[in-house]
């Protein structure tokens, strides 16, 4: 038997965000492999089907590409059909043109389901469009991110160039980011937003600019995140970094009357 891969879109996390044609394969699945980014309610669709997690969250532990890519073709011999779940969309920053190249080498048929990618989610969870008239016409998605031996350098002129700017896996090293942009000629107070969990409950926002980005320690997001970068969060970054301002302001005030002798 030579049964179908399909490579799902998940969404961005929320388990209502995938599509109706991703979740009706889920049905009628007979093994799900998905990806570490995925909801468990997002698996409930699947009740009958055998679920394999290859997670690969970055720095962590990761299932070796070649190996899943093996375990599709083999599941395709035993299963009419096979759903690889992908966070978001499969086609950005998800591996798919290595695994859609593996199958069409060993022959299996292959379909890919498209999904709402994060960057979108992370726009509607902020109420912020991309693009806007008379200021944003162009997008970029990025990542700084590259695999071993890759060139580390060619991924900030298209971000230095772009109107809106929103970049993937990206949060971990968002100092050094903010150091090369600016190198590339970016302005240091271009506004910044970074968003966590978006879709999700637990959902975050930070407002910064490049030159906050480059001054931080470290951003304190666990979850996925984004970083978004340009003119049309100028208001929302003003606005989160003055509420911030404020924060530590009454903060600072209720240390020091603490600190007060009685
Ligand atoms: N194919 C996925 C992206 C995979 S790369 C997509 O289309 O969204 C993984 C990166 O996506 C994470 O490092 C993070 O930058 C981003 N990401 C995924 N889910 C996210 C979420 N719910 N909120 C913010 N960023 C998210």
């Amino acid at each position: 038997m030579i049964g179908k891969v399909y490579l799902v879109g998940a969404g961005p996390g929320a388990p209502d965000l995938i599509t109706l044609r991703g979740a009706e394969l889920l049905k009628r699945a007979g093994i799900v492999f998905y990806d570490a980014l995925v909801h468990p309610e997002t698996l409930a669709f699947a009740p009958q089907a055998k679920l394999v997690a290859v997670g690969k969250r970055c720095s962590r532990i990761s299932t070796d590409q070649r190996f899943i890519n093996r375990n599709l073709v083999e599941a395709a011999a035993k299963y009419a059909v096979v759903v690889r779940l992908k966070g978001g969309d499969p086609m950005l920053f998800g591996r798919a043109q290595e695994e859609i190249e593996a199958l069409a080498a060993a022959g299996v048929p292959c379909e890919v389901v498209p999904g709402v990618t994060s960057a979108l989610a992370a726009s509607a969870e902020i109420g912020v469009s991309l693009t806007r008239r008379g200021m944003s016409r162009s997008v970029i998605f990025a990542t700084p991110r590259v695999g071993e031996g890759e060139d580390t350098s060619d991924w900030a002129p298209g971000v230095a160039n772009a109107d809106t700017s929103v970049l993937y896996m990206a949060a971990g090293q968002a100092a050094q980011i903010a150091l090369v942009l600016e190198q590339h000629g970016m302005s240091p107070a271009t506004p910044v937003l970074i968003v966590e969990n978006a879709s999700l409950p637990n959902a975050r926002q930070i407002g910064t600019t490049l030159r906050g980005l480059r001054e931080r320690a470290g951003l304190g997001v666990d979850g996925p995140a984004l970083l978004l970068l340009g003119q049309v969060y100028r208001e929302r970054a003003h606005a989160l970094i003055a509420a911030a301002l404020l924060e530590n302001a009454s903060a600072d005030e209720r240390l020091q009357k603490r600190a007060l002798p009685r």
